[in-house]
């Protein structure tokens, strides 16, 4: 309680960059005044002295232990729409004030040195470099060279061949330069819009000077990205800037090239793959309003816009825009609310909504636009499903015909198992005992060519063993087969076709994947076979057949969000199919052909099944139905964790909220922790944010708190 008798001073509430529940006063600077919210500040913290950002004001009671700023380094740097976007984030999903300042300044501006930039990311010839005369400077003219049809960022270029001192060289004599987000080029026309997608535009462009949500929803290859285009393009004519989220995976050069085309601009791009001077120089640029379309997964929606008009969230249902550690927030959600405190529109975009966004769709929140048909003249992909009780292969005979048919008619074919390595098992025929890893409850993945087993959940490796550990017999079988396996076994079947494998494990640079991409559009015979990265958005013309090897497991998983993400990724996966000129085939293979979910997604279409889903959700008051937070508690001894959980439910004020638990995670031993669970559920999301800030804030006090790992995730997605 503050003391009314004592004299009170004024602070500023600086958010600073360590893990702790509070921010914390500071005195204004000894000469001058407090800096407004926003400000960026270094502070003295303890022994140390922090960049921090200025949250707000108060009076506090005068005390010694109150310090100065030390110096104010940007005086209202953020501006009070992103204040209030993270406010009410910090609110919503209850993260530490530290983790304000990582959200909202980029790396480089968080460091107490003055950070220098690098040389700049995205180079195009300069007029100057046009005209010269490079003599006999062979490396330089072929940096020029690839240059000329327009320009490319400097990974691209390191990558052809070029070396940092050819660059340094030309950008020294200014022959190359940055290649300024503002820059202009020819638009290049795109397809006359069909009445769905007008529709669709039309309504977006009726509000596009107030806040409203649309749920974009079109099949696969219906033509959302154009509808997303002419928006922008509508906007950007105003003088308005845009905003594009899209999922870790989905930002490839394909995208930013084809924006970049139809829009006749270069966009800033932005995601965690950059160097501290390149999202410095894209955070500037979106906050100065130069770059006039910004691309960037999740953590782009904390960008400072000077002009915003649109946010566009491609891919919406995507797993990756949600954040499983520290503030623990979902990027299209606060797409949403930062729409929304900005007055612009917000269009979400799948062809495989999420529940959450059909149900706001369904309550009135979002308004749902829908295009059924394929754009152009492609039609959606025949399924068939195959049997695959009583078949001892991980391919079924009949699709191993299929794909020998489909290459033969020139068709490229793509394979989808999501579990990379080469088996999900190593096991003894002789005792039985299995690979199992030391930490978590889970088998170790064998990875046959690295000579490894690896286990996926915590990253722990060892090598495979020559024998079994426990009985020595030296001949152990693997069980199962990943994409290291099944290229392999497609290797073997289909000789002289190159088979292409997409995974984690084969794709380790995001421009690797870029370019297998590039090579596939040329539409020579090939098979693909892959992981979630292959699912996702991809337009790849020349694929016939697509196929979905093993959906069982989800269908009887523990989570209930499993049967969702299945039915995303049987659509997403059937989607690649047949987007070109020629028709296409799916197949799907399970064990639990006439399992009810499968026969509904195979009967009706992803709108029907989810509709069906969602009444499901509802029956069993699950998300979205009711509100869903999660206290998690982890620690070696599961008493430990399970401990914490019942005090903290029992300081829970009285309520209507439903509490369960503790319960154990899905996967409850991982890295050596015992991983447990309070579900706090209410009908109304606001009795949720009434009650837990209050909560959390009490719980770290408790003693138990401390022999713990704990957080609370709000709308959790991982269970
Ligand atoms: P989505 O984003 O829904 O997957 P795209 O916008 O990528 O779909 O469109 C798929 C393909 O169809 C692209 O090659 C695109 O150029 C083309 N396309 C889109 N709209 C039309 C249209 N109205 N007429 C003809 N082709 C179109
Ligand atoms: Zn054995
Ligand atoms: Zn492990």
């Amino acid at each position: 309680m503050r003391d009314r008798g004592a004299d009170v001073v004024a602070v500023a509430r600086v958010a600073v960059p360590v893990p702790l529940p509070q921010p914390f006063d500071y005195l204004a600077p000894a000469h001058g005044n407090l800096p407004p919210p926003g400000s960026r500040v270094l502070v003295p913290f303890g022994p140390r002295r922090l960049v921090g950002l200025v949250l707000g004001h108060a009076e506090v009671a005068e005390s010694e232990s109150l310090k100065h700023i030390e110096r104010v380094l940007d005086v209202a740097l953020i501006d009070s729409d992103l204040l209030e976007l993270l406010r009410r984030a910090r609110r919503y999903y209850a993260f530490a004030p530290g983790e304000a300042v990582n959200l909202l300044l980029p790396g480089a501006l968080r460091r107490v040195k003055p950070f220098r930039a690098g040389p700049p990311d995205r180079l195009a010839i300069t007029a100057m470099g046009q005209a010269a005369d490079v003599g006999r400077a062979r490396r330089q003219a072929e940096v020029l060279e690839w240059l000329k049809p327009g320009p490319m960022t400097r990974a691209e270029l390191l990558d052809r061949g070029a070396s940092a001192a050819v660059l340094r060289k030309l950008l020294d004599k200014g022959w190359i330069g940055s290649a300024s987000a503002a820059a202009e080029s020819a638009v290049e026309p795109g397809p006359e819009l069909n009445s769905e997608q007008r529709t669709a535009l039309a309504f977006i462009l009726a509000s596009r000077y107030r806040y409203r949500t649309f749920l974009l929803a079109g099949i696969t290859g219906s033509g959302k990205t154009e509808v997303y285009l002419q928006a922008a393009r509508a906007l950007l004519r105003r003088g308005r800037q845009i905003l594009i989220l899209v999922p870790e995976i989905g930002l490839t050069p394909q995208l930013i090239r084809r924006v970049e085309a139809r829009l006749g601009l270069s966009a800033a791009v932005y995601h965690s793959d950059l160097s501290e001077g390149e999202r410095l120089a894209c955070w500037q640029a979106a906050g100065s309003g130069q770059a006039r379309v910004v691309i960037g997964t999740r953590s782009a929606v904390f960008l400072p816009l000077r002009r915003p008009g649109l946010i566009i969230v491609d891919e919406e249902h995507d797993a990756s825009f949600k954040q499983q550690d520290g503030a623990r927030y979902h990027g299209r959600d606060l797409a949403v609310m930062r729409a929304h405190l900005l007055g612009i529109p917000i269009v979400l975009g799948s062809a495989t909504p999420s529940l959450e966004s059909l149900n706001n769709a369904t309550a009135g929140r979002y308004q749902q636009l829908s295009i059924t048909r394929r754009a152009g003249t492609a039609e959606p992909a025949r399924w068939s499903v195959l049997d695959l009780r009583g078949q001892r292969v991980s391919m079924h005979p009949a699709l191993l015909g299929a794909i020998e048919r489909h290459l033969g008619e020139a068709g490229q074919v793509l394979i989808y198992r999501n579990r990379r390595g080469y088996a999900p098992v190593l096991i003894c025929p002789s005792c039985g005992w299995t690979a199992d890893c030391q930490r978590c409850d889970a088998h170790m993945t064998v990875h046959q060519s690295a000579g490894r087993l690896q286990c996926h959940h915590c990253g722990a490796e060892r090598r495979l063993p020559p024998r079994c550990p426990e009985c020595g017999e030296p001949e152990l079988h693997t069980l199962g087969a990943g994409t290291e396996r099944l290229e392999q076994q497609l290797q073997a079947r289909f000789p002289g076709v190159p088979v292409h494998r997409v995974d984690r494990d084969s794709m380790r640079r995001r421009d690797q994947f870029s370019r297998l991409l590039t090579e596939i559009r040329r539409g020579q015979p090939c098979i693909l076979v892959g992981t979630q990265m292959l699912a996702k958005g991809h337009h790849l013309p020349g694929v016939t057949l697509a196929a979905v090897l093993d959906v069982d497991q989800a269908l009887f998983s523990a989570d209930f969000r499993a049967p969702e993400r299945l039915g995303q990724a049987v659509c997403q996966v059937a989607g690649r199919a047949g987007r070109g000129r020629r028709p296409g085939e799916f197949i799907l293979q399970s064990r639990q052909p006439e399992h009810p979910l499968l026969a509904e997604l195979c009967r009706s279409d992803y709108l029907g099944f989810a509709r069906r889903l969602l009444e499901e959700r509802h029956a069993a008051a699950l998300p979205p139905a009711v509100a869903l937070a999660m206290l998690r508690a982890e620690a070696h001894d599961p008493k430990r964790a399970c401990e914490f959980l019942e005090s903290a439910a029992r300081c829970l004020p009285r309520s209507d909220l439903r509490v369960q638990g503790p319960v154990p995670a899905i996967l409850t031993r991982r890295g050596g922790y015992s991983r447990f669970q309070l579900w706090l559920q209410a009908r109304e999301r606001q009795r949720l944010l009434h009650l837990l800030p209050g909560w959390v804030e009490h719980l770290h006090s408790l003693p138990e708190a401390r022999r713990v790992r704990w957080h609370l995730d709000m709308d959790p997605t991982e269970i």
